[in-house]
């Protein structure tokens, strides 16, 4: 399978030369397999994922991790569903009632779901079984976030990947933290929430987001392969980011585990020869043509 990211960015979109290397979209990662994409998450990165899209004929499944704006906000946007004979499954979050797909309501958006020209499938029961029926191995942890969310566990020909953007590794009031532990054991990538910084994270107890710390904390503990630092605080410069990438770096390395923070185009081929861009750099000028 092929981990691509779309949008690393958290709460909102953070336009601007300074956010550019690492990106601005918020959550959306594509996991693609031979002939279907996973879709985690539609934030404003489902724009740019749904362009790298249009043409194919690959099937197409939307899963969201919670209802919060930066998860939801991009689906609109998603350019497949204005492909003519394209079918799109949107799995509904099962917890709530509401689905992004009320955003065509007229109001929050000019069009209405009969304007679509594609078929637009919602599932809301039994959502790890009907991926399951599709081919996919994906499992679901409650995390502590408020509201709710889930963390996904996708797995393919024995590589494990880990979709956790979300997550209070402080607070055990929705899921205990051995749970969360044992979710992440051993996985090959773990790609978990890191919004804030050791200094500021003590401020923002029960917003529902971790540190870089306790992130780093988590991937040792669960004894993970490599660390992936995500929904980043739309405040945090690029500079900022490239520090977070060698201090997390350097406090894993006695561990023997690699980090790094995400950025709008890093991609693992999990299960091939695993590779990686080599930084944020690398990436600029693809990001910008997106
Ligand atoms: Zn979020």
């Amino acid at each position: 399978m092929t981990v691509t990211f779309y949008g690393v960015r958290g709460s909102t979109p953070a336009p601007g030369a300074e956010f550019a290397r690492y990106g601005g979209h918020t959550a959306c990662v594509a996991v693609a397999f031979a002939d279907r994409v996973l879709v985690l998450d539609a934030g404003t990165g489902i724009r740019p994922l749904g362009r790298a899209l249009l043409g194919s004929d690959d099937d197409l499944f939307v899963l969201l991790t919670h209802l919060h704006a930066d998860h939801v906000i991009g689906f609109p946007f998603f350019a497949p569903l204005y492909e003519a004979g394209r079918t799109v499954h949107l799995i509904d979050y099962e917890a709530a009632a509401w689905s992004p797909i009320a955003l065509f309501d007229g109001i929050h958006y000019p069009l209405r779901p009969g304007d679509l020209p594609c078929s637009v499938q919602r599932t809301r029961e039994q959502p790890m079984a009907f991926l399951q029926s599709h081919g996919m191995a994906v499992m679901r942890q409650a995390v502590n976030h408020p509201g709710g969310a889930y963390g996904y566990r996708v797995e393919h020909e024995g590589q494990r990947f880990v979709f956790m953007p979300d997550n209070e590794l402080g607070d055990e009031s929705l899921a205990a933290r051995s749970d969360i532990v044992a979710f992440c054991q051993g996985v090959d990538v773990l790609c978990h929430d890191a919004q804030y910084l050791d200094d500021e994270i003590e401020k923002r107890r029960g917003w529902g987001h971790s540190s870089v710390s306790e992130a780093i904390e988590l991937a040792v503990e669960a004894g993970v392969r490599h660390l992936v630092l995500m929904h980043h605080d739309p405040d945090r410069t690029d500079d900022a980011l490239d520090l977070v990438q060698t201090r997390a770096q350097a406090a894993l390395d006695p561990h023997g585990i690699a980090c790094t923070v995400a950025y709008e185009g890093l991609t693992f081929h999990l299960g091939e020869a695993e590779s990686l861009p080599p930084d944020p750099g690398s990436v600029a000028t693809k990001a910008q043509s997106l």
